[in-house]
């Protein structure tokens, strides 16, 4: 017999002594004592799918990370407490952040296009699960046909690569041209990136176009000069019939902070100035235009609209406008 048929067998043989109120005491009692089920952790969410026009677009979840910081990463020039603040007037602690890491996939149709790749499954313990949540999301790595890189930080390319063989063998790539050159060159050879891109993304060249903005990486999806983060960093511009959808991969990276604020200095931005430049008239179009926006750093589903307010502006994430 199970603790449920316990409960029950006693509350049948309590009740039909005329002792109900009392029965509901001991019932609730017992109930807490012995819960049947164990304690589960927080869940994980693994993709989210939406259509957009002809297209089906899938943002899956590579992980997340907690960091024990805020100004050390955004809002570097200003007071920590002006940070935290803000960080506490939008429900959040102001000491520790969460930073997740969202691929997108489109299936045009046509083709199965994979924007970046996470971080790859050896890199971070609780991120570099893109494979494992592609399967989730009805994809073999086999079925990607192209894969879009909108920079280079270990983040986006560290998954291209599984155990020293290409994590998705039957694709083609694109990437920017000017990012291709600015880490490839004999200069970054030893930094991190550099490294990486020379494990990660050189092998891969043979296989390789490189778009400037503007250009399209496949029918539908043109390249945005999105240049600050990095300096070939591009986001793209999804369009099929009626739907678009801006892909803004890390030209915003904290949906409070870098939407607020967006002039706050950001760690991760390689050219300050330039980033909260590009970062603003992404988000000036993305407002007056109402156009959807996915981003890389966005929390999950990692997609969302943006408002414009007195300064900076305000994500509104989605909820079921794409249902309808
Ligand atoms: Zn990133």
């Amino acid at each position: 017999m199970n603790n449920k048929a316990q409960h029950l067998s006693r509350r049948t043989v309590l009740a039909s002594a005329g002792a109900a109120a009392a029965a509901t005491l001991v019932d609730v009692q017992s109930h807490q004592a012995h819960a049947a089920a164990e304690m589960l952790g927080p869940s994980v969410p693994t993709h989210y799918r939406f259509k957009l026009g002809e297209f089906e677009v899938t943002t899956i979840l590579d992980g997340a990370i907690q960091v024990p910081t805020v100004n050390g990463i955004f809002g570097q020039d200003q007071k920590a407490e002006d940070v935290a603040a803000l960080m506490n007037a939008n429900h959040l602690p102001g000491d520790k952040m969460e930073i997740g890491f969202t691929p997108v996939v489109v299936n045009t149709g046509k083709e199965v296009v994979l924007f970046d790749s996470g971080n790859g499954a050896a890199r971070r313990p609780k991120a570099g699960n893109l494979l494992v949540a592609l399967k989730q999301a009805g994809y073999a790595p086999e079925e990607i046909d192209a894969v879009v890189l909108t920079h280079f930080h270990p983040d986006h390319i560290g998954g291209l690569m599984e155990d020293g063989k290409p994590a998705f063998p039957n694709a083609r790539y694109v990437a920017g041209e000017i990012e291709y050159g600015f880490w490839t060159a004999p200069d970054k050879a030893e930094g991190r990136v550099g490294k990486l891109a020379n494990t990660h993304v050189k092998p891969l060249a043979s296989k390789m176009t490189f778009v400037k903005p503007d250009q399209e990486a496949s029918p539908g999806i043109t390249a945005i000069d999105a240049f600050g983060h990095t300096p070939g960093h591009m986001g793209y511009h999804i369009e099929s019939g009626k739907g678009r959808l801006m892909l803004i991969a890390d030209a915003c990276n904290h949906y409070v902070a870098s939407m607020q604020r967006p002039d706050w200095h950001v760690k991760f931005d390689m050219d300050k100035d330039a980033a909260a430049a590009t970062r603003k008239k992404l988000l000036d179009m993305a407002a007056a235009e109402k156009i959807p926006v996915a981003g890389y750093h966005m929390p999950f589903p990692a997609v969302g609209f943006v408002e414009r307010r007195d300064i900076g502006y305000r994500w509104a994430p989605v909820s079921y406008q794409f249902n309808l």
